[in-house]
């Protein structure tokens, strides 16, 4: 698999993107674009509307509508917390997954209660 990765902001580990149904989203203009299930060949590079750095989420991002100004607050501030929509695991019991906030208020405790689940952009252990 070749990723060419320049002005892309990857979260997590290298190897998650051999995931399915990643997006490529513009946290400025809202560009969203699917990658499908395949990444061969993957060629990745800054928005071709607004020319800032597109970040790579997983399929659990479900992308609001363009008009939809607050939830892409919400989306901007989680991503920038590292809360790339990664799975958040409930204190306490490893198989159950934690809801995801649904505004700026309830993602602002979240952040903070869930701390230690964040993951950074630079952080890849292969
Ligand atoms: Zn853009």
């Amino acid at each position: 698999m070749q990723v060419e990765r320049r002005n892309v902001i990857v979260f997590g580990c290298c190897a998650e993107l051999k995931d399915m149904g990643h997006k490529l989203v513009c946290l400025e203009c809202y560009r969203v674009e699917n990658l499908g299930s395949d990444l061969t060949n993957l060629k990745i590079g800054d928005c071709p509307e607004c020319n800032n750095d597109m970040t790579l989420l997983n399929h659990r991002f479900r992308p609001p509508k363009k008009t939809d100004k607050k939830n892409w607050d919400l989306v901007r501030f989680l991503v920038s917390e590292g809360f790339p929509f990664q799975q958040i695991i409930q204190e306490g019991k490893s198989d159950s997954y934690v809801e995801w906030p649904k505004t700026i208020k309830e993602a602002q405790e979240f952040v903070i209660k869930y701390k230690d689940q964040r993951i950074s952009n630079k952080q890849c252990k292969t």
